[in-house]
């Protein structure tokens, strides 16, 4: 039998309908190296979403290979209640350096969805343990996505994935969120007031009192469909959680470690979170790890003489992995051997460009969006109107399948197709990559 067909007998893919298989088999990778990943056949497909926007540096990097490598023969994995590792210390140490301004304490899961489950129930047991029990709810933006755990689906508000379970989910309050291509209040994101924040002050004024914490992606609400929001609405938000006693929780899951031309989403704003939750590029793509971050405030809420039942009792069998940590360090050695931050905003400006000429005059581009090296281009049956395709044709699904077959991994957001491409992606790499998406995209739309 071959891989695909030894594939197909037994291996249930993620977030797939394996219907779709049927017709688009699943890609053998072989091996993978810089932007390009291989297939059985060696052919090349530019991984321009870093596989599944996590993939920072590029595939096999050098320098994070090493570092992995280097840890492997001293410590594969130890437990971390009670017992800590050199590794851990020096990345805590290195990472607490870099957050935005107070967020000093690092509690350490196995992913993304985890670690939102942990910031919940911080921020819930934060509430109880400084008397304000009543403080049990929480809020989130409509589009949200924070995983795929109970907990985390509870406080994203993206029916494609939640509705279905929703007897089995908390009840969350859901705040209308910014949507700057469709705004209703017709303002230009460069000189937008976020009049729309009063959707979130309106539920602030029936909830606040009751509410725990808000979860919320910052600037970009990615499996949305990489929806951008302007960094004041980060503030307003700041200002009125202060005013409600409720936590802010900042999702940086995807935005962290640059990918929005700053370090952290947050450092757009200049203000701080009271709980950040990291994963996805904190160890350059590699392993599978996460990081919730907050402050000596909170921490000392946890902090008490153990008969007195405060302790944070979270815990997961891979916390502290000494070959995630290894890895995340190699990722912070690069950020600051290479200049990152500089390097990829000068080719963000780059890539938008590029996008712009080749794109921004076809029938079917409604808008093209970016921040950081994040480039979202969304696909409308009728630019006037902003009206999308009937989600019947797949359109995304189908520029996807083209992509594909020019070479190009390109995974659509229902109309939304996207560039996330790891932040030392070359300009030759860019412009290579910006020529597939537009022959891919003409073959099924035609200009
Ligand atoms: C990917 C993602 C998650 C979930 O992380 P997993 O590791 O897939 O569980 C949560 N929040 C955001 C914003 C994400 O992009």
């Amino acid at each position: 039998m071959s891989l695909v067909e030894l594939d197909l007998k037994h291996i249930w893919h993620p977030c797939s309908q394996m219907h779709d298989y049927e017709t688009l088999a699943p890609i053998v990778v072989k091996r993978a190296k810089g932007i390009y990943i291989y297939d059985e056949n060696d052919k090349p497909y530019m991984d321009i979403i870093s596989s599944w926007w996590c993939n920072l540096f590029g595939h096999s990097n050098e320098i994070i290979n090493e570092r992995i490598k280097a840890q492997l023969d001293i410590l594969e994995h130890v437990i971390f209640a009670n017992f800590t590792h050199e590794t851990a210390i020096n990345l805590a140490c290195k990472l607490v350096k870099i957050l935005p301004a107070g967020l000093n304490k690092l509690n350490f899961s196995d992913n993304g969805s985890s670690a939102v489950e942990s910031a919940l129930k911080m921020a819930f047991q934060y509430q109880y343990q400084t008397d304000k029990p009543h403080k049990t709810r929480f809020m989130c933006l409509d589009g949200g996505y924070h995983g795929e755990t109970i907990g985390a689906l509870s406080v994203g508000a993206l029916d494609l994935y939640a509705k279905i379970y929703k007897p089995m989910l908390m009840d969350v309050i859901r705040i209308k969120s910014p949507d700057c291509y469709r705004c209703e209040f017709n303002q230009m994101r460069c000189s937008c007031k976020c009049e729309c924040f009063v959707y979130a002050r309106r539920e602030f004024e029936r909830y606040g009192d009751k509410t725990a914490a808000i979860i919320i992606e910052p600037l970009v609400q990615g499996a949305a469909g990489m929806r951008i929001y302007p960094p004041l609405y980060l503030k307003k938000l700041r200002e009125i959680c202060d005013e409600y006693g409720v936590l802010l929780i900042a999702d940086e899951i995807a935005t962290g470690f640059g990918r929005t031309g700053k370090m952290f989403a947050f450092d757009h704003a200049g203000i701080s979170p009271d709980i950040m939750a990291l994963s996805k590029g904190l160890t350059g793509g590699y392993m599978p790890m996460s990081i919730v971050a907050t402050t000596d405030k909170i921490y000392n809420a946890f902090y008490a003489p153990y008969n007195e039942h405060k302790a944070f009792m979270h815990s997961h069998t891979y916390a502290g992995n000494p070959l995630g940590c290894a890895a995340a360090l190699g990722v912070l050695e690069i950020f600051a051997k290479f200049d990152i931050l500089t390097v990829s905003n000068n080719t963000a400006i780059y890539l938008n460009e590029l996008l712009n000429s080749a794109l921004l005059n076809h029938k079917n581009v409604g808008e093209i969006r970016q921040i950081g090296l994040i480039n979202a281009i969304e696909i409308v049956k009728d630019k006037k109107h902003k009206l999308s395709f009937d989600p019947k044709r797949r359109i995304g699904y189908e520029i996807y399948k083209a992509g594909l077959k020019n070479g190009l991994l390109l995974r659509p957001l229902g109309d939304v197709i996207y560039f996330n491409p790891p932040l030392n992606i070359t300009k030759y790499e860019c412009k290579r990559a910006v020529k597939l998406c537009v022959k891919s995209i003409d073959e099924i739309l035609p200009s």
